[in-house]
This record gives C-alpha cells, structure tokens and sequence, in this order.
C-alpha cells in the first residue's frame, strides 16, 4: 500500500500522521527542521484541544509533557481591562515540548520520519501539505511575531495587551516559565532598532507585568505573519492542506493550533480513504468558517480606535467561545 506522504511535522502533520496510521495506512512525514525546536507561538492550547488530543488517542502523551492549566483570561485594551474565567480551562504548552512529543507519538505508532525539506511531486499518492504558513508578504506594513520564554512567578492567567497596531500574549507554560509572545508591524520595530525590549517597555501596563520576570532566551523572530484561507482548491490541486497551509487565523484568537490539529485530522482521514479534495475542503470550511469571518471583523474592530468601546458590550466567554473553529462530532 502507497504510504501517505505528509510534508510538515507541526501539530497538522502530526495529527495528519496519527490519523492515516489509525485507519491502517502506511505514513512517510517530512520535517526540514531539526526537533525539539522553539518556534514563535503565543502557546496557548484552547480547551478543545484536549478532546482532539483524545480522538488522535495522544492525550496521556499530551498530559505527560505537564502543560500549565489557564483558568483566566483579561484582555488590556488602552486603559481598560476586560475579564472573564476559562471554564473549562486552557492550557499552556511551549511549541518545543508539544510539536516534539507528538512527533515521537507518530513516530512510536508506526510513521517513517524523514529529515528533509520536501515539495509535493505529482503521481506519488496521497498527500497532506501541512507545512505552515506562507511567507511572502509586501515589504513596508509587514506583521512580525516575536517571543520569548520568561522566568519568575507564573500564574494561570493569560494575558493580552493590546496597543497600536501591536499585541502582546503573556501566559503560563510547562516547568513554571512564562510565555510572551506577539505581532508588531515592521514600521513600530524598525523605530526601536528591532528592540523588542524597547517596544514592550513603552507600554506602561506591559512594563509592570513583566516586572518579576527575567527573560531566559533570546527573542525569536518570525517572518511576515498574514491572515490567509483557501478553502476553494486552486486549479489542479491534488494535495490535502492542512493547519496553516490551509487557512491562518489570527494569532490574537489563540486557536490556530486547535484548528491545525483538526484539520490534520481530518486531511490524514481524507488522504488515507482516498476521499476528493472538493470534499475535504468543503468540511474544512464548514469546521472553521464562521471563526475566520469573526476573526477578520474583531481584527477589524482592533485596527480601529473604537476598540475599548467595541469589545466592551460583548462577553469575553461568548467572544472567545466564537472565534474557536467547531469541533466536528466524533
Ligand atoms: C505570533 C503568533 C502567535 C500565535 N499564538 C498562538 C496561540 O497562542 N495559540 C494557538 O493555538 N495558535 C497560535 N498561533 C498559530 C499557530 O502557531 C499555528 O496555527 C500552528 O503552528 C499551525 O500548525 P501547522 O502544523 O499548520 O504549521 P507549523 O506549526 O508552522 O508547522 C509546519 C512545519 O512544517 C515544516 N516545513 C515547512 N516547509 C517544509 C518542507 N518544504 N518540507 C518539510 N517540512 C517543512 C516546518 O519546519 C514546521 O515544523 C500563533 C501564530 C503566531 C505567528
């Protein structure tokens, strides 16, 4: 039997990988990369995940790594603080520890791991492209992520800050170490030389929360970082996109990796039943559409001055409940 090719061994390509082999095939995975790596991520695990954990039969390898519970979330807008209880709770994983145990879960359960970057080739069987995001962006008003791993008092909170044209994510990982994670446009880091340091300080609520904590690695940066979705498949194409290489949300809704896991789920099904890419795309769209409009408008709403204004009127469980993808019965 043809083995499914996967091309990306990120939370797509690994639930991409757990689901082909539960249906009996054969996988082949390519990573380029090196792992355990660090990777820019704001680390925040949505609650759902746990089931999508438990369906891909990987969640006492998920539990293992010890991800920080999160049971609060506040959202700093200007001078105003927006709050609400996580119920059921999210969870906080570095990329480093995730990305590399279920890569070793694939790996246990039967996947040929390849260290190799990889393009798809015509007439090789089924393939699942879940190599993350585009990214090739216009030079000028560009987005870059950055993030860093802290030290110091962690809590169970995980906290936005939001400034403009920037935001901040600070949040509890594994081991006691704190994430913080964010998007800036090119033009707000070039007048600070690129400090992260220097943006972060000029923001006073952001400066006091960091206050305790001592950063322990150096900032890491990431290409232009632009919101995208292909649910119509171009011309031709004859791959399974999966997780970012499929549709990327926005970062600030912390649910690009439950949507990756899902849609890896569902690309490893697909590839390894041989279902049509019309098909496949179609119940993508279904389990995600209506996060990627609502993403879009709030990322609107933001961009505008009327933000603490805006968000104020709608509860924070009902704005995080709607920017989740749904979870697609069993
Ligand atoms: C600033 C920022 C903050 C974020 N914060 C959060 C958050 O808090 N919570 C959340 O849920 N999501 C967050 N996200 C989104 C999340 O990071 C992505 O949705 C998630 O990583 C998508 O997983 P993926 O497997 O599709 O892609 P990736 O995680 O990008 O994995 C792709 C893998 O493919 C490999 N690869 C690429 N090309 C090739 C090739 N040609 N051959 C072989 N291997 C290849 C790469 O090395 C990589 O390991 C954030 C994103 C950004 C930019």
């Amino acid at each position: 039997m043809q083995p499914v090719a996967i091309i990306g061994g990120g939370p797509a390509g690994t639930a991409a990988a757990l689901a082909a082999l539960s249906e009996g095939r054969p996988v082949r995975l390519f990573e380029k990369t090196a792992f355990p790596r660090h990777k820019v991520c704001g680390e925040f695990l949505s609650p759902e995940v746990e089931t999508v954990f438990q369906r891909l039969g990987v969640l006492d390898v998920f539990e293992a790594a010890k991800p920080a519970p999160i049971r609060r979330a506040v959202l700093h807008l200007g001078g105003r603080e927006k709050r609400w209880l996580l119920d059921p709770p999210g969870r906080g994983l570095s990329r480093h520890a995730l990305d590399w145990a279920l890569l070793r879960a694939a790996a246990a359960r039967g996947a040929e791991v390849v260290r190799e970057s990889r393009t798809p080739e015509p007439e090789s069987g089924p393939v699942v492209l879940a190599c993350g995001r585009r990214h090739s962006a216009p030079r000028g008003d560009r987005l870059f992520g950055f993030k860093a791993h802290f030290d110091g008092l962690s809590d169970d909170s995980v906290e936005l800050f939001f400034f403009p044209g920037c935001y901040v994510g600070v949040s509890p990982v594994e081991d006691g170490k704190t994430n913080v994670c964010g998007l800036a446009p090119e033009i707000t880091l070039a007048a600070r030389g690129f400090s992260i340091d220097e943006v972060l300080d000029s923001q006073p609520a952001l400066q006091e929360r960091l206050k305790p904590l001592r950063r322990r690695m150096e900032w890491l940066l990431t290409a232009p970082v632009l919101p995208d979705r292909r649910f119509a498949p171009p011309a031709g194409e004859t791959c399974y996109r999966a997780g970012d290489a499929l549709a990327f949300v926005d970062p600030f809704t912390g649910s690009g990796m439950l949507s990756a896991l899902l849609t890896g789920r569902a690309a490893g099904q697909a590839a390894a039943r041989g279902l049509g890419i019309t098909e496949y795309l179609d119940g993508c769209a279904r389990v995600l559409s209506r996060q990627y409009r609502l993403a879009a408008f709030l990322r609107g709403v933001l961009g505008s001055g009327l933000t603490p204004y805006a968000l104020e009127w709608i509860p924070g469980r009902l704005l995080f409940h709607a920017t989740r993808p749904r979870l697609p019965a069993g």
